[in-house]
């Protein structure tokens, strides 16, 4: 009983060892049937999540959208799929794609991204002469480590053998191939390993690192093994290593992307403003953004991962173009690069009013009745509150001989201190005037920032000089700079 026990412990901390951290779990072999024939068959086989481009990241399920209250109006949501993010020859996936619609029923929760990594499990081989023995990584730090320890030791002594010539020793790699993803969609990552005649190795031991993680997993009879990864947005570096032999992939998770378009009576084609038109960047998204403005007011979610929220407006007044222009560019740039949290952008909060390029929306003036029930304002502060945002900032543009009349930043110190430190932070970082007041809603009652402070969410008004209606040189430059360094004043990039 007791030599029972001890070599239980023995096994056990051996384990814990190979694994180092997190927990472990043994899983059965579930290679997709006929993964080998694949392989041989054509030159761009099974690997998962391959190249699907920037364009039209794979999304995975979000969060419900705002409950219908009835006054907010109706909403689309666009939660898009890429079918090319297939991960297996054996899965077909599907793709719930509706870009276009417009109809006003809330649309797709699209819960088959998750099912389409699963399919593969569950048409899984029955060649048992493997298995695969990982820990699981839900997370990763994106950065490619070069620190990483010779996994020599876990080896089975057979690819020691003293005879090169052996079937059974490693001889080179194969089928690796880079792979991408999107965060929160798994992505598998096979390697193949060929002994001197070319042929699959069976029942190798091939580690596998990324980020500090290891991962064991033998081949199979066809000498492929196999890890699944499903780390925050980032680039990673995967090696991996049998017997003598090493090599690496790239491992890139992009951002996470939802859109959702608000009816709050408020779409217009933008591009009927010419300023609007003559710069907008190169992305699908933005596109379709712009497309999706026509009927409403969309707003972009990224997500690369946790930690802070934040929600970025521009366009509250039509005529100030460089802070939409700037929210367009923010969009393109959010798509092409990892972010830690989650970031909201609605880029052209009042559609009808860049439309025309005029400065209200049918004679409203939106940033004076934020604290008024059903104005769009007001809306955009609810879904603030509702998203539980850490920070808000609204972009605008100054004219000169306006006010402020300059390139600035404004917060307020009550009820949110952290508002006043982010405007100074903000000012010092993007060199801009920083006015900081006493609380919110006495200078400016019934303004955006003032109402998101109020409701304890520290928020900023960063504003441009350029006249309305145009752009100044340099001036959407400057609203981007502000837009990132309010995000890295989160730590969000
Ligand atoms: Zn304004």
């Amino acid at each position: 009983m007791k030599r029972a026990a001890l070599t239980f412990a023995l096994i056990l901390s051996l384990f814990l060892i190979i694994a180092s951290v997190g927990a472990s779990e043994i899983m059965g072999n579930d290679y997709p049937n006929g993964l080998d024939d694949a392989y041989q068959s054509t030159d761009d086989p099974i690997v998962a999540a391959g190249e699907d481009e920037l364009d039209n990241p794979a999304v995975i399920p979000g969060e419900d959208q705002l409950d219908d209250e009835g006054s907010d109006g109706d909403i689309d949501t666009d939660s898009s799929f890429d079918s090319s993010e297939s991960t297996g020859s054996c899965c077909s996936s599907e793709s719930t794609d509706s870009t276009d619609s417009t109809d006003s029923t809330d649309s797709t929760d699209s819960t088959d991204s998750e099912g389409s990594a699963d399919c593969c499990c569950s048409c899984s081989s029955d060649d048992d002469s493997s298995f695969v023995f990982t820990y699981s990584a839900t997370s990763g730090t994106a950065d490619s480590d070069d620190s990483l320890v010779s996994p020599g030791k876990t080896q089975p002594t057979k690819f020691l053998s003293s005879n090169p010539s052996s079937k059974l020793v490693p001889y080179r790699f194969t089928y690796a191939k880079d792979i991408s993803s999107v965060y929160g969609k798994k992505v598998n990552f096979y390697v193949k390993v060929l002994n001197k005649q070319g042929k699959g190795i069976n029942h190798v031991l091939v580690t596998f690192k990324a980020s500090n993680k290891v991962y064991l997993a033998f081949t199979n009879k066809n000498g492929i093994a196999r890890i699944t990864l499903n780390y925050y947005a980032g680039n990673y570096t995967i090696r991996y290593y049998a017997g003598e032999i090493s090599g690496k992939k790239k491992y890139t998770v992009r951002n996470y992307y939802k859109i959702t378009n608000y009816k709050w009576n408020s779409g217009a084609n933008v591009l009927k403003n010419k300023r609007i038109r003559d710069n907008v960047p190169n992305s699908a998204l933005v596109r379709k953004m712009i497309k999706l403005a026509k009927s409403g007011t969309p707003v972009i979610e990224f997500k690369g991962g946790p930690g802070k929220v934040v929600f970025i407006t521009a366009g509250c007044h039509g005529n100030e173009i460089p802070s939409q222009v700037a929210a367009m560019k923010l969009i393109k740039y959010l798509q092409n690069h990892p972010i830690k949290g989650t970031v909201y952008v609605m880029p052209f909060m009042n559609p009808k009013g860049t439309a025309a390029n005029v400065r209200d929306y049918k004679g409203y003036h939106l940033n004076k009745n934020a604290n008024k029930k059903g104005s769009i304002s007001y809306k955009t502060v609810k879904l603030i509150t509702k998203f539980k945002c850490n920070a808000y900032g609204d972009f605008h543009a100054t004219k000169p001989g306006g006010k402020p009349g300059k390139d600035a930043v404004m917060g307020t110190y009550k009820p949110t201190k952290k508002s006043a430190a982010m405007a100074k932070y903000i000012s010092k970082n993007a060199k801009v005037k920083c006015v900081i007041y006493k609380k919110a809603g006495t200078e400016y009652p019934g303004a955006l920032e003032d109402e998101v402070n109020i409701k304890g969410i520290p928020a900023v008004t960063c504003e441009v000089i350029s006249p309305h209606g145009k752009i100044k040189k340099g001036s959407t430059a400057k609203a981007l700079l502000m837009m990132k360094t309010l995000l890295k004043y989160n730590e969000v990039i």
